[in-house]
């Protein structure tokens, strides 16, 4: 029997063919001991008519294999269309999305000091796609948000805290307005925190907080939060730290996991190979972490710290008189591979 563990990939829409062929490359030569299986969701599925963008057989694949690398997707504007990055995650109960977002100095310039963790609520709130037209002129969006849903993502992010020496969990909500569906959220976290006397607690108004975050990352470390808020700052942060193609992120449940770059699909620089693959490659290494494959996981963060360190940088890390060369996505692979 073979000793690789097979995982469900997705090429996605845009720039997702282009960092889904590095990483796949790089994985390979370092030798990370995995079987592909391959499925079309996206942009080509919704234009066959499925309107949720994913087929039958490719929920087969994922819920057969239970870890799944996705290269991001283009969601469809406008009505009709389900957002397939929302549905895979409640389908497949990936209650925790997990962003961790470093500067990287002074390998890649930036001007401040950051190394945090966003864990992020991934199946409620405003994300649980319950939208209403109530009239032609009035449509409507539920926030939903429920004690256990809250209860499960603000423990997941002390035990991760825990687990992981982190000194202290801020949470963040605007609970000074939406008292009831950020307050619950607020309370949970005063409660669960109670169980962890040893890591400090923090509390901040999403307003303020994103702005603290953009001034002062250093404040934070583990940060706990909503659906949508989380979605929204670790953009930020990641763009903040010297861009949002950096950062990885997992999606986690009792029985799948999902694991992906934070940003989207890119358009605006599809298919003129420029893309920086690192993002969905540090999606991977955390794949690698949950799969009990950590030396290949070591190995390739090295070789890309190493990369990065050399000054080789795609064009949106490229700073003149820092870095040493620009490459494409394809060439900083190459160079990513060199260094294993
Ligand atoms: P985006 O994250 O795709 O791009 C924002 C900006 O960042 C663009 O200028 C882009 O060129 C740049 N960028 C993003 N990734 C990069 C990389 N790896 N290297 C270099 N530059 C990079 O956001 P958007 O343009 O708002 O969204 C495009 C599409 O992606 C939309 O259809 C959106 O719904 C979808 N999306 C998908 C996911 C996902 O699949 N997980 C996440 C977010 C957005």
């Amino acid at each position: 029997m073979s000793d690789k563990r097979k995982i469900t990939v997705a090429y996605g829409d845009g720039i997702g063919p282009e960092i889904m062929e590095a990483t796949l490359r790089i994985l390979e030569a370092a030798g990370a001991r995995i079987e592909t299986e391959v499925i079309e969701i996206g942009e080509k599925v919704y234009k066959s008519g499925v309107s949720s963008g994913i087929r039958p057989e490719a929920w087969d694949s994922l819920r057969t294999n239970k870890v799944f690398l996705k290269a991001p997707i283009t969601t469809p504007q406008g009505g009709g269309y389900k957002s397939l990055n929302v549905t895979a995650r409640k389908a497949l109960g990936l209650y925790a999305n997990v962003r961790p977002v470093q500067t990287l100095t002074p390998y890649v310039a930036s001007k401040h000091h950051m190394d945090l963790v966003i864990v992020r609520e991934n199946e409620e709130d405003l994300y649980a796609g319950i939208e209403h037209q109530q009239t032609p002129d009035v449509v409507q969006c539920l926030k939903l948000i429920s004690r256990p849903g809250c209860e499960r993502i603000v423990r997941y992010a002390f035990e991760y805290a825990r687990a992981y020496g982190r000194k202290k969990v801020t949470c963040f909500s605007k609970d000074n307005i939406m008292k009831m569906t950020d307050g619950l959220f607020h309370r949970v976290f005063n409660e669960i925190g109670e169980e962890y006397p040893e890591i400090e607690k923090d509390h901040r108004i999403i307003d303020i907080g994103s702005a603290l975050l953009a001034d002062t990352p250093e404040k934070f470390d583990v940060i706990v939060t909503l659906n949508l808020y989380g979605d929204i700052i670790s953009d930020i942060a990641a763009q903040v730290a010297g861009s949002v193609g950096l950062c990885g992120s997992s999606n986690i449940g009792d029985q799948c996991a999902m694991f992906e770059a934070i940003h989207g699909s890119a358009p605006d620089i599809a298919g003129k190979g420029i893309a920086n693959p690192s993002g969905l490659l540090n999606g991977a290494i955390m794949m690698l972490v949950h799969i009990n494959q950590p030396d290949v996981a070591e190995k390739i963060q090295n070789a890309w710290l190493k990369t990065l360190e050399d000054g080789i940088h795609t064009g949106d890390v490229y700073t003149e008189g820092f870095s040493k060369e620009k490459v494409g996505c394809a060439a900083f692979a190459d160079a990513v591979i060199a260094r294993l």
